[in-house]
């Protein structure tokens, strides 16, 4: 089965490993190929601390080694396709449309006005509930225009109506669950999961275990299909795609994974999984891959 990743933070990954120049290849590209990881979203994830000077030479730099990749390619033309995605834009704190273009012009294609922080454009579940700012509406009213995907995974309830009601184009919550089976800061609401719906977006089911369950309480792969089920009897499979966050290659995070998929090369039991759970063939190949990638070449 071929598989799509809508999140994955291998840009902080290969730009924290600048000593391996070409880790992107030699550490990486077995992992995808052994899992059979086609298409991916190549994350820059800035926590709410970095400038905008700091966030152009992070991903000057991810830019540039998918560019001199032998395996990874921006197009079809090598073994796996891949894409830049943001994960909260700090720095963007003036200028929002010159700097919109700036990451539009670098392969950026999905981005998230914030992670955990709160910052010029929005604010993270974790840090509170309160209105998008003016900022991050003329942010979300570029990304329409250049045409970036909008990634909700890390915005707070208001900020998350607010995006919908503004973006004329499909959001997408890239690495999320459900508050219908673990209520999570981070998991999304039954009325989110229609609004992503009417708005023929996606929801990327994330496989770590404190998303799934407790963190004390050791999800497993099973626990993770369950989350699939839910949403699939809320709003079908169209819906749902995969966001996986792997961050079993960050040091002291090995165990990040639910239980009976430690990592990209054993994502194939999720396949496996859903087919036991009597998910048909096409909607396995279509949660598995197709409505990532298919979502994604719109603005690709
Ligand atoms: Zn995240």
């Amino acid at each position: 089965m071929r598989f799509a990743n809508l999140h994955d933070d291998i840009g902080n990954d290969i730009y924290d490993h600048k000593d391996q120049k070409d880790r992107l290849d030699t550490f990486h590209y077995p992992r995808f190929k052994q899992g059979n990881m086609c298409f991916s979203a190549i994350v820059c994830c800035f926590d709410g601390g970095q400038d905008w000077n700091t966030m152009c030479d992070t991903i000057r730099y991810v830019e540039n080694a998918i560019l001199h990749s032998k395996h990874f390619s921006f197009d079809d033309t090598k073994d796996i396709q891949v894409f830049i995605a943001v994960e909260g834009m700090c720095g963007i704190d003036k200028d929002p449309e010159e700097r919109i273009d700036w990451l539009y012009m670098h392969h950026v294609r999905l981005a998230s006005l914030c992670w955990n922080d709160d910052n010029a454009l929005a604010c993270g579940a974790k840090k509170g509930n309160k209105p998008l700012t003016d900022l991050g509406k003329r942010v979300i009213k570029e990304m329409n225009q250049v045409n970036m995907a909008i990634d909700t995974s890390h915005c707070c309830e208001w900020n998350f109506y607010d995006i919908a009601r503004i973006s004329t184009k499909p959001i997408i919550a890239s690495h999320s669950n459900v508050k219908g089976l673990y209520n999570h800061y981070r998991n999304l609401s039954d009325p989110q999961l229609q609004v992503i719906q009417s708005k023929n977006g996606l929801i990327g089911g994330i496989p770590v275990r404190w998303f799934v369950d407790k963190k004390e309480n050791n999800a497993t792969l099973e626990d993770f299909i369950q989350v699939l089920i839910y949403i699939k009897e809320k709003i079908g499979t169209n819906h749902i795609a995969l966001g996986f966050d792997f961050m079993d290659y960050i040091p002291g995070m090995e165990d990040s994974n639910v239980i009976g998929m430690k990592d990209i090369t054993q994502i194939q039991n999720i396949a496996t999984a859903l087919q036991e759970h009597g998910f048909a063939q096409q909607e396995i190949e279509d949660i598995c891959f197709n409505n990532a990638y298919n979502f994604m070449k719109n603005y690709i």
